[in-house]
């Protein structure tokens, strides 16, 4: 059996204990390292005990969210400090912040595999909203904004594939994959939420 390579990414997941899908379609190979090596990285790995205590479990929940999403500490509680804010429950106001980043509107619309690679999109210059170049992954969508990978960018190999996929984009987006482009066309809703974080937790993580 050839040895699967570890990616440095990967590591995020086999820390978390929990597939965060960072590497777009080697997170659904038999490639992906959590089938063979699901324990902590390091030396030591297969000897730690995953924590436990509410403590820890709140802490390792926001570590995972903050992993899934790309963000460092400080970003993170920006958009913990702004759902404060607004009328509503916090934590569906905190995930709300997360799934209008442009880089999660990419991933969600199906222009990319995995978060990182829709950053990277937004990085290079390849996505216009509303007509207009956005470089900025943590740019907030709003209702009735249009986005598109530019007309140059739509040759790429990258989107080669994108065009033929099965449009899987949540109800608040209107994408036509094989223009790559699309519409918000409402706000996300409970359902359209990343399922795989348990939001109470961190909000308790951070309301202490
Ligand atoms: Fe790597 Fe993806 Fe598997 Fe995570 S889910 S370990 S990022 S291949």
């Amino acid at each position: 059996m050839s040895k699967i390579t570890i990616r440095p990414v990967c590591r995020l997941c086999r820390r978390e204990g929990e597939k965060l899908y960072l590497k777009g379609l080697r997170c659904e190979s038999q490639k992906c390292p959590m089938i063979s090596k699901n324990y902590p990285p390091g030396q030591h790995g297969q000897n730690v005990k995953r924590a436990k205590s509410e403590f820890l479990r709140q802490l390792r929940e926001k570590q995972k969210a903050k992993r899934i999403f790309g963000l460092n500490e400080k970003q993170f509680q920006n958009y913990y400090r702004k759902a404060v804010k607004v009328v509503g429950v916090t934590g569906h106001e905190f995930l709300k912040l997360l799934e209008k980043r442009l880089d999660n509107v990419m991933y969600r619309a199906g222009f990319a595999s995995s978060r990182p690679q829709a950053r990277q999109i937004v990085n290079h210059g390849l996505c216009f909203v509303n007509a207009k170049k956005v470089r900025a992954p943590n740019h907030m969508v709003k209702v009735n904004d249009k986005f598109e990978i530019k007309d140059k960018a739509k040759k790429f190999k990258l989107f080669e594939d994108t065009k033929n996929k099965k449009n899987m984009a949540p109800k608040w987006l209107k994408v036509d994959l094989a223009a790559l482009s699309g519409e918000v066309i409402a706000e996300p809703g409970k359902d359209d939420f990343e399922k795989s974080i348990q939001i109470s937790l961190i909000i308790e993580y951070y309301s202490k």
